[in-house]
């Protein structure tokens, strides 16, 4: 699992949804412990054993490092949807480019319906590492799997760390594509409302087994 968060930090880099020391990556591995990406390290230099273990509070059980400092919101997220097992956050470029207009991504491409719920919306503005950024961030990942966090980045979540990754790409892709859309200046179209109803079904139901 350690060495599965390491080769997540490597692809994000190499694609270019995340740089340097930012991002961050967890797996729930039970309902007590989590596997964490420590605080400062560049990512994609990370080995197996910089990977923390820690409680449902945030203490360490195993590792030499300190956890991110973003360990509130990815437990935070644990707590309160219990069937996301892999949190995934970055600073990809058009992702932040909502997070500074603070504007929602609106439900432009029907296969981001089927892995996100529908509209990406922006957590309250909070300051990074916080608690509130942390509980703004579960709020407005209500019935999703993606958030935007104002002036900062994007948290994508999953069943596994595959998905989460999965669905980080995506919103980053369908972020460029609804900015170049926008940048057209002519009339763009969301998935009409009867489409959304009928995919989001689709979307809730993959959480209930
Ligand atoms: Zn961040």
């Amino acid at each position: 699992m350690k060495k599965k968060i390491v080769d997540a930090m490597r692809y994000m880099d190499e694609k270019g949804l995340n740089h340097g020391r930012s991002g961050n990556v967890s797996i729930r591995v039970d309902r007590e412990r989590v596997l964490i990406t420590p605080s400062g390290v560049v990512k994609s230099e990370l080995k197996p054993e910089d990977i923390v273990l820690i409680n449902m509070n945030g203490e360490v059980l195993e590792g030499i490092r300190k956890p991110t400092v973003e360990v509130n919101l990815h437990l935070e997220i644990y707590r309160a949807y219990d069937y996301f097992n892999a949190v995934v956050h970055a600073h990809p470029v058009y992702s932040s480019v909502l997070a500074v207009l603070r504007e929602p991504l609106p439900p432009v491409i029907e296969e981001m319906v089927l892995y996100t719920g529908g509209e990406i919306r922006v957590a309250e503005y909070a300051p990074f590492g916080t608690i509130e950024l942390a509980r703004n961030a579960v709020e407005a990942l209500r019935d999703r799997s993606a958030v935007i966090l104002a002036n900062h980045g994007v948290v994508a979540c999953g069943r596994n760390l595959d998905e989460a990754l999965e669905i980080l790409e995506l919103v980053e892709r369908v972020a460029q594509i609804y900015i170049l859309a926008r940048a057209t200046g002519l009339k763009y179209y969301t998935v009409p409302l009867d489409s959304l109803e009928k995919i989001r079904e689709i979307y809730r139901s993959k959480f209930k087994s």
